[in-house]
């Protein structure tokens, strides 16, 4: 695929199409095409997937997809403004990307492709949470998901029992799948640089998930759990079973809920 090669620079592209970021859509573009590739081989093992990746922008990492061992990339677009800029990739990618536009929160992706499957995403920030916790229902049906966000919400993802930053998200994540920081990414990457850090994490589908919890269960407890975190779990469980439930778990019931590993969620979602 030569012609990818031959692409003008990002920022030309930028500039040619006039494409100023939007706050609302949470755009922040990479235009090194150096660390777009990074972003692309952290994925890891992508032969044959259909890569999806949500929000390509002027599309500087689409570019690195296309270029992947992937057999097919499709790229969801919501802004309209960039459709004519993308649709330079599409054709220099002969074949291989394709491009949607329409709000990621609303296409099934997995009525788009059959199996394998693989997200990778510099993901918009507003929506980014949200995409991932849909993601997570269907976790099996994507070999891996790389996904870049702000330092804060993937350090919530990969985060340990014990610290502010564990908590529902963290619990819902690591039940579901492997998680790994893979990546720290400044915000002088960016155009335009955003407040804060990012960093790339990649979830993998975990092997040794219990077939015997549910994650509509699990989202229940966590809700509760978490949703008063300041208080001990006799009171925040209580619409769920309270003390008597955390008895039956063996779990201390003046324990908070950030003191509880994912094991401990777990046993706490089969008794309820
Ligand atoms: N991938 C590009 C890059 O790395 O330079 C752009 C990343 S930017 C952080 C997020 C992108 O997601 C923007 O292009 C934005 O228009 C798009 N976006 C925002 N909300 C979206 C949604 N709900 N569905 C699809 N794309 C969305």
């Amino acid at each position: 695929m030569k012609s990818l090669g031959l692409l003008p620079p990002l920022r030309d592209i930028l500039s040619r199409y006039d494409l100023w970021a939007r706050k609302a859509l949470g755009q922040h573009f990479l235009c090194d095409l150096n660390l777009t590739r990074r972003i692309a081989e952290l994925a890891g093992d992508l032969s044959g997937c259909t890569v999806f990746e949500i929000g390509p922008g002027p599309g500087g990492l689409t570019r690195a997809l296309a270029q992947t061992e992937a057999k097919s990339v499709i790229a969801i677009e919501k802004d309209s403004r960039f459709i004519p800029a993308l649709q330079e990739v599409v054709e220099a990618s002969e074949g291989k990307v394709s491009l949607i536009e329409g709000d990621a929160l609303a296409v099934d992706l997995l009525s788009l492709a059959p199996p394998p499957r693989a997200i990778v995403s510099n993901l918009p920030y507003n929506v980014g949470t949200e995409l991932l916790l849909g993601w997570l229902k269907n976790a099996e049906a994507f070999r891996s998901m790389t996904l870049m966000s702000q330092a804060e919400v993937v350090g919530r993802i990969c985060a340990a029992p014990g610290g502010k930053a564990y908590g529902r998200l963290s619990v819902l994540s690591q039940f579901c799948c492997d998680v790994q920081k893979v990546l720290s990414v400044p915000a002088a990457a960016f155009t335009p640089p955003p407040k804060v850090d990012s960093a790339v994490v990649r979830l993998t589908p975990r092997a040794d998930r219990p077939g015997d919890v549910r994650l509509e269960a699990l989202e229940k407890v966590t809700a509760c759990a978490f949703g008063q975190r300041r208080k001990m779990l006799r009171s925040s469980l209580k619409p769920l079973g309270g003390e008597a439930l955390l008895k039956k778990a063996g779990i201390d019931p003046t324990l908070r809920a950030e003191a509880l590993s994912v094991a401990q969620f777990e046993t706490l979602t089969r008794l309820v």
